[in-house]
């Protein structure tokens, strides 16, 4: 990418390094645990599912770890991406507060994802892998995956969750031209799938679910890993180019945020955005709240509760402290795909749990409202999930119209509505509902908790 015209500017914006805030915890994280023996595991322990990059990564306490140029390169086709002040929206608003949101959704597959699943291609590929399996929600990561794997020449295995995979044929239609294979979970081609099936034909399936049947299709093979999009540490760790480019960028701009706010699926978009600044709070005092915002129907973050659990349906992963709503939650069928996902990030939950992270949660129908608003403003059309942070984002700058504060909010806009038409269809045709969380089942998946002494 030398040769682009983008290149000279850019590349004074564009990080050299990722930023890990486990560097800079008041407290450590709680260890993660190994499923049977409920000791700390190992790096050994991982090695069937992960390369030895990305597992070091994920065990790092490093404040800086270096982006390797070939995934530079590869960023700089969408990187740094812009940081816009949402002028117009404000006008409409008729609000004091300052609005800025970061647009991932230039990137090719529309979403943050890419930024995450560039190196972990890379680094698979640089140790000899041939195949990565992966679960997908909405579809959002599949298609990085799906893309990323054509760049290095791997073979991409996407399990889709169902209600996705039917809700969105075009997402699959994305990945297949990259060359990706893309089953709808659960299916019929593992033992995790088959046993779901089994009690539940009608499922629609979770990513709890999907993350079961990647995982033991991983472990199955030598020449085949495993990736996620979500959730650990070296993703949320690839996901802070967002907020390293953003301070570049607000600085550019001469301002500081008050407050910094994501929508949470399993946080990486979120921690990508907030960490950076939030390092700056951890070190140097910095006066910055930071808002995580999660769907009424998935609340993991403000009703579910901090404890060990899977990451995955079927048991197959290591325990991880988190806020989780019991890995046997299915969530409701509502249309941000992104963020139906059970448990939490280690490192968002901990933060949240020390009084860092402010979470909150929204109902689907004002999501979308928020985001029929910022379109109309901005002339941008967000990803339903990403609708939960215009959504926050507004209702913040609304509370400064009242107050009369001018206050400065930089919200991630963590990717583009484009494949999610159907959700905007029935949207505007009066046909979505409020979804509640079912409080019983909840509370009979928590129930079923890992015990852990
Ligand atoms: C995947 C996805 C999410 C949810 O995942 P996080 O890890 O919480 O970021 C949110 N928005 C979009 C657009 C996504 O693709």
């Amino acid at each position: 990418m030398t040769d682009s015209v983008k290149y000279l500017l850019d590349e004074q914006a564009l990080p050299k390094t990722w930023y890990n805030i486990n560097a800079d915890l008041p407290e450590p994280l709680p260890p993660v645990l190994h499923p049977g023996t409920k000791q700390p595991i190992t790096p050994d322990d991982l090695a069937m599912i992960f390369p030895r990059a990305v597992i070091e990564q994920e065990m790092s306490q490093i404040r800086e770890i270096e982006i390797p140029e070939p995934v530079r390169e590869v960023y700089r086709q969408w990187r740094p991406s812009p940081l816009h002040r949402a002028r117009r929206l404000e006008k409409a608003l008729d609000t004091p507060a300052k609005i800025y949101y970061k647009y991932e959704g230039v990137s090719p597959a529309g979403s943050h994802k890419p930024n995450t699943a560039i190196p972990q291609a890379f680094y698979n590929k640089q140790e000899g892998v041939k195949r990565i399996t992966t679960e997908t929600g909405a579809g959002q990561w599949g298609s990085a995956l799906a893309f990323s794997g054509a760049f290095f020449g791997l073979e991409i295995v996407v399990y889709m969750v169902k209600v996705s995979f039917q809700q969105k044929p075009y997402r699959r239609a994305f990945m297949e031209t990259f060359g990706a294979t893309c089953i709808a979970s659960p299916s019929d081609t593992t033992e995790s799938g088959r046993a779901i099936l089994e009690g539940r034909p009608d499922s629609t399936g979770s990513l709890g679910i999907a993350i079961s049947e990647a995982v033991e299709m991983a472990a199955r093979r030598d020449d085949t890993k495993y990736a996620l999009g979500s959730v650990l540490n070296h993703v949320l760790l690839h996901q802070t180019v967002i907020g390293l480019e953003a301070q570049r960028q607000m600085e550019m701009a001469g301002d500081y945020p008050d407050m910094v706010i994501g929508c949470t699926g399993g946080g990486s978009n979120f921690a990508g955005i907030a960490f950076p600044f939030l390092g700056e709070r951890l070190r140097e005092g910095r006066k910055v709240d930071f808002i995580a915002v999660e769907p009424s129907a998935c609340p993991t973050l403000t009703k579910g509760k901090f404890a060990y659990d899977f990451g995955d349906t079927a048991h197959l992963t290591p325990l991880v402290k988190m806020y989780t709503l019991g890995s046997g939650f299915v969530p409701p069928g509502f249309h941000a795909g992104g963020l139906r996902y059970h448990g939490m990030a280690p490192q968002i939950s901990h933060l949240t749990h020390l009084g860092y992270i402010d979470p909150r949660s929204y109902n689907q129908l004002e999501c979308f409202a928020a985001g029929v608003q910022f379109a109309k403003a901005e002339g941008i059309l967000p990803a339903p999930e990403a609708n939960h942070a215009v959504k926050a984002a507004i209702h913040e700058a609304e509370k400064c119209r009242e107050s009369g504060e001018a206050k400065t909010i930089l919200f991630n806009l963590c990717g583009h509505g484009h494949f999610d038409m159907q959700a905007y269809m029935d949207y505007m045709g009066g046909k979505l509902k409020d979804l509640e969380y079912a409080e019983g089942e909840v509370a009979m998946a928590l129930a079923g908790l890992p015990s852990v002494p």
